[in-house]
């Protein structure tokens, strides 16, 4: 559509183009109702030549002016030809121009003078005059003619002027200024062969959830946050990079003179960093996240297969969540696995071919049983295993996020109502389910949860929802209020990867969270220095006093597991303990639990204290 009325655009002002020509060509041509001023301190000689020109064509609508006031008031205006005599009385023509039309745009001036001496006639010039006619040379004819020249002359400026724009239009993008990608590889074409292939890089970037933005927040702040992001992003590169956007809202930069090392410090280093962003000049930044690949030059390669690579290394680091991703050919497969998931992710929702293990979790200071994590599985007949992250990343690019969402909480209700039924769920144990920020923000999925709480409200009460990744979440104060709106449910609230890129210390201001998981990243930097124990045991410390639990994933050995009791850790789950289970291996590590229970009344009389106490 652009292009179609960017062309129309463009045939008309060819059309413009070929009238000021035509002009030019046939001096008897006539441009109906030209507008022309004429400026003469002597009243007579304005009216005089001011006839004799309407005697000569009597299409041009003449206006003359004597009075010194009126003729600045005047030049600039709207006229096609302004015939101004140099030689005013008070004031002289050039002081006229030099006074009036500093800053101004060309303006179409034929002067009339007697003054022969080259420096003003120079001046006059560099002051924007199209042309002169000498005093006694200003025949009507002559005048005439210079008339249609002056004429032309402008009208190919202005053409020339709304080409350049219309240009502008077509290679940037309107919104961030930046260039468009067909510019690029023009950009890239031009650089190939003077650069020593191996010298020249692109790094593609682009913002997480911008999409939910934009169906939460509306455009218009969507925009603002893009053109922040290519700011910043600036602010990032080298002078020398060329920065693109795609429509997708895909930033690219052209990088020369980097190799791969310096191109991947730089990626890496920019993939690190968190944009602040300003939502409401009365909350605190809001932290956009994004993800960063990059690719570089090869002796063959084109422009386009070089942002094409650098694109499959962006779309390879959003899903596996790292902060930059290299560009190699093996990115590809991963790809096809993604078209393949992408295919086949509906009807296996319909057949309900995604099931659930669940990783148990363990009290530190009991050992008991508290409950347990599940965590998506799909066995692909083709692919196998499909990571549960790429489920949520293909559910979300194909609008299922609230589908597949819903799909876990209901799974996670119907097995928890099953293990009551069963009598061997016990009061104050949890059953976690991960809901994540794509999940939280998708309009509709609050309503959703709601009613499939509402119809499991006793099961509600061991549910735990698990945030994982909030730190993406745009509106972490919004959705906080939405999640307490579920506690009357019985429902309870955890914080995931806590500690890492994913979620940090602010996302306990807004949101209300009874537990928060440590990611295992922590327990291995425990691992390491005294330090980082001392810094965890402060954190444990603050979190306790607000009365929330800490659990510790990913605890693989003893010394892992004793230094989460060093800590003070609550809750540990970890391959140490236990892998994820099947539902049905799970359901006998409850029924263990529950033998257990029963043993106890038999020997002691009374029940042993519940997992929560
Ligand atoms: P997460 O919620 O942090 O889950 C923990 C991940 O660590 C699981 O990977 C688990 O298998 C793995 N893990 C457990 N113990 C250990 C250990 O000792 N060492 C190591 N190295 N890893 C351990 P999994 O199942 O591949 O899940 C990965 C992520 O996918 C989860 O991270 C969660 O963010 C997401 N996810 C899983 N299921 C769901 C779901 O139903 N919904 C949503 N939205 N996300 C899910
Ligand atoms: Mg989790
Ligand atoms: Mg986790």
């Amino acid at each position: 559509m652009i292009l179609l009325s960017s062309s129309t655009v463009k045939s008309d002002l060819v059309a413009e183009g070929a009238e000021a020509i035509s002009l030019l060509d046939n001096p008897h041509s006539v441009v109906a109702g030209l507008k022309v001023l004429v400026i003469d301190d002597d009243p007579k000689a304005a009216k005089s030549l001011a006839t004799q020109l309407s005697d000569l064509n009597s299409q041009y609508r003449i206006t003359t002016i004597s009075e010194t006031k009126r003729m600045a008031a005047e030049l600039g205006g709207d006229y096609d030809v302004v015939l101004l005599n140099l030689q005013l009385g008070d004031m002289t023509g050039l002081e006229l121009l030099r006074n009036n039309l500093a800053g101004l745009p060309p303006y179409p001036i034929v002067l009339l003078t007697d003054d022969h001496n080259p420096k003003h006639q120079h001046e006059a010039l560099t002051l924007g005059v199209a042309d002169f006619v000498p005093k006694q040379d200003a025949r009507p004819e002559l005048l005439d003619k210079s008339i249609r020249y002056c004429t032309n002359l402008f009208k190919q400026y202005r053409l020339r002027e709304q080409m350049s724009a219309q240009e502008q239009a077509l290679t940037t993008d309107p919104n961030t200024g930046l260039h468009s990608l067909p510019y690029c590889f023009q950009q890239l074409a031009n650089m190939f062969p003077a650069t020593a292939s191996t010298e020249l890089g692109v790094i593609a970037l682009q913002l997480h959830n911008i999409s939910a933005v934009n169906r939460g927040l509306g455009f218009e702040l969507e925009n603002r946050i893009i053109r922040h992001y290519s700011q910043w992003l600036k602010a990032q590169l080298p002078e020398h990079a060329i920065l693109a956007s795609t429509s997708n809202h895909q930033l690219i930069a052209i990088i020369d003179g980097y190799d791969e090392q310096q191109l991947w410090t730089l990626g890496d280093r920019i993939g690190r960093q968190n944009v602040p962003f300003d939502l409401r000049p009365d909350c605190s930044p809001f932290a956009l996240t994004h993800s960063v690949g990059i690719a570089v030059a090869t002796p063959m390669i084109t422009p386009e297969r070089l942002i094409q690579n650098a694109l499959t290394a962006l779309h390879t680091s959003r899903i596996s969540r790292t902060s930059c991703q290299r560009y190699n050919p093996e990115l590809h497969k991963g790809i096809a696995t993604r078209s393949v998931v992408m295919r086949d992710i509906t009807q296996a929702l319909q057949d309900e071919l995604i099931h659930f293990a669940i990783q148990p979790q363990f009290s530190v200071a009991t050992a008991n049983l508290l409950g347990g994590e599940m965590l998506m599985r799909w066995k692909h007949p083709e692919l196998g295993d499909v990571a549960p992250q790429l489920v949520i990343e293909v559910a979300e690019a194909t609008k299922q996020i609230v589908a597949l969402g819903t799909y876990a909480l209901r799974s996670t209700l119907k097995q928890i109502e099953y293990w009551l039924s069963q009598n061997i769920i016990l009061p104050g144990m949890r059953i976690s389910v991960n809901v994540s920020a794509a999940e939280l923000e998708s309009p509709g999925y609050f309503a959703a949860a709601k009613a499939v709480l509402e119809e499991y409200r006793e099961a509600a009460q061991y549910l735990e929802l698990e945030l994982t990744e909030s730190i993406k979440l745009f509106d972490p104060q919004k959705t906080g209020r939405q999640l307490s709106e579920l506690k009357p449910y019985g429902v309870s609230i955890a914080i995931d990867d806590f500690g890492t890129a994913h979620a940090n210390l602010s996302q306990l201001c807004y949101i209300e969270a009874n537990t928060v998981k440590l990611d295992k990243s922590i327990i291995y930097a425990a691992d390491e220095t005294q330090r980082a124990r001392s810094i965890y045991r402060s954190i444990r410390k603050m979190l306790h006093a607000i009365g929330t639990k800490i659990v510790a994933e990913g605890i693989e050995t003893t010394t892992q597991m004793q230094l989460a009791r060093d800590i003070g850790i609550d809750i540990v789950q970890g391959f140490f303990l236990s892998e994820p289970l099947s539902l049905a291996d799970f359901k006998m590590l409850l029924e263990q639990l529950r033998d257990q229970q029963q043993a106890h009344i038999a020997l002691h009389g009374q029940t042993p204290p519940t997992p929560e106490s």
